[in-house]
């Protein structure tokens, strides 16, 4: 499979709704557009196929440059525009589109081919930086994230916000795969169809179209908030959960997705248990390594925190919990 590369796009993806872009791109597409700086901005959308926030930013930017140059040339890959037409993050016959970069722990497959391409292709266009939007299901604030702690990276992050999120894991995603070869961003803009997230992205977009350089000196620590990725938290396949079951091996708290980017205190209860002899989760951490036990106790038939920390992602949706993770464990860094 080759990816699909275009220099002009049909009118319609002016206009068209995320779940009807299939029709224009029934394949995943890469397009380029002219623009003065020739070095392009690579920007990636709809990874996650139910992630509409960067789809409605990028269908904003297009608008307004129809007339106008762009200031730098732009590269722009619309991912799945098949999940996107369900409304789903992935088919269940799909890998994850944000799983399947250099560096990834899948098996070659149609989709990394096609990923590896890509960075082929803007590796060979001088790609100047990478920003891939997405959105969260949970209660979440605004972030950037990074894989990489470098001045520029943080500087690119910055300007979206002062929230910023270093990780090395998960393997195989867009931003890592893009660290690698010019300064790179993940974007979280809070939850789809909200038209604050696509103002934020917008602006966001549109600026970084006008940067002529990011700057190589620190970001002041006064102004960002840089936390490091300790471990992500997956719930075991054979284990049940539920937010309203009783019945299940664990009954979460209605009010989960508050503790996000909040520190949590060790004691803290996650939810009900119905058998005390082992932790229903499994923790990860950066290396890999099963950190379940470090972070998780069970104490009064509940689920406990067994150290201070400070959960990103945590959502109520369950679909999400088992298709990607229960949340993200983190802690602060100084910069
Ligand atoms: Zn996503």
């Amino acid at each position: 499979m080759q990816i699909k590369q275009i220099e002009s796009y049909p009118n319609a993806l002016l206009s068209c709704a995320a779940k009807d872009l299939h029709a224009l791109f029934p394949q995943p597409t890469l397009l380029h557009l002219p623009g003065k700086n020739p070095q392009p901005i690579f920007i990636s959308i709809l990874l996650h196929g139910n992630e509409t926030t960067g789809f409605m930013a990028i269908q904003r930017l297009l608008n307004k440059y129809v007339q106008l140059a762009l200031p730098r040339s732009l590269s722009v890959f619309f991912g799945n525009t098949r999940a996107a037409a369900l409304g789903l993050r992935r088919l269940d016959s799909q890998p994850d589109y944000n799983r399947i970069w250099p560096g990834t722990e899948l098996a070659h497959c149609p989709e990394t081919h096609i990923a590896s391409q890509i960075v082929d292709i803007m590796r060979s266009k001088k790609v100047f930086a990478s920003i891939d939007v997405h959105n969260n299901t949970g209660l979440n604030p605004h972030y950037a994230c990074i894989n990489k702690l470098d001045n520029r990276y943080l500087q690119l992050a910055n300007l979206f916000g002062r929230l910023v999120v270093y990780f090395l894991r998960p393997l195989g995603v867009q931003s890592a795969a893009f660290a690698e070869i010019c300064p790179a961003v993940t974007l979280e803009c809070g939850r789809p169809g909200q038209q604050y997230g696509v103002d934020h992205a917008f602006a966001y977009l549109n600026d970084c179209l006008h940067l002529t350089e990011l700057a190589t000196h620190p970001v002041h620590s006064q102004d960002i908030d840089l936390f490091h990725t300790t471990a992500q938290v997956k719930i075991k396949e054979d284990r049940s959960f539920s937010f309203s079951d009783t019945s299940s091996d664990l009954l979460f708290d209605q009010q989960l997705e508050r503790m996000n980017f909040t520190e949590i205190a060790a004691g803290t209860s996650l939810g009900i248990l119905q058998d005390m002899s082992s932790i229903p989760l499994l923790a990860t951490d950066e290396q890999g390594e099963n950190v379940t036990e470090q972070y998780f106790k069970t104490e009064n038939m509940q689920l406990q925190l067994k150290k201070n920390t400070m959960p990103s992602m945590l959502t109520l949706d369950e679909h999400v919990i088992r298709q990607d993770c229960l949340c993200y464990l983190m802690e602060r860094i100084q910069v």
